[in-house]
């Protein structure tokens, strides 16, 4: 898997130590099972911010901008090889009035 920062612990002062910035991330229950994954268009703190239990610790990474943070989650989508789409998590939308590619496939040619 592409490389992310953590697991660490999904509190408040772990959040404040990260960056407002475009990023991706994963999230685990307290077993190390993913409950959630993908990403933010501009602030990953905040967006981690919103989730509580089950969700017990996060990985992250955080990007300069958000064409990177969704090239990334995409390679995370395909590299998790199906195991997230078994959770009904669907491959990665693209931000509102935006023809980016996915690099690895061809949903968006
Ligand atoms: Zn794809």
């Amino acid at each position: 898997m592409e490389k992310l920062t953590g697991p660490l612990p999904l509190e408040t002062d772990q959040l404040d130590r990260l960056e407002r910035k475009p990023g991706v991330f994963v999230l685990y229950d307290g077993a190390g099972n993913v409950t959630a994954w993908g990403r933010d268009d501009a602030d990953l703190p905040a967006r981690l911010r919103t989730f509580g239990s089950p969700h017990r610790a996060f990985a992250y990474r955080l990007t300069e901008t958000s064409k990177e943070a969704f090239t990334l989650e995409c390679i995370l989508y395909h590299e998790a090889g199906g195991a997230f789409a078994h959770q009904g998590l669907e491959h990665p939308e693209r931000p509102a009035g935006h023809s980016w590619r996915c690099p690895i496939c061809s949903l968006y040619d």
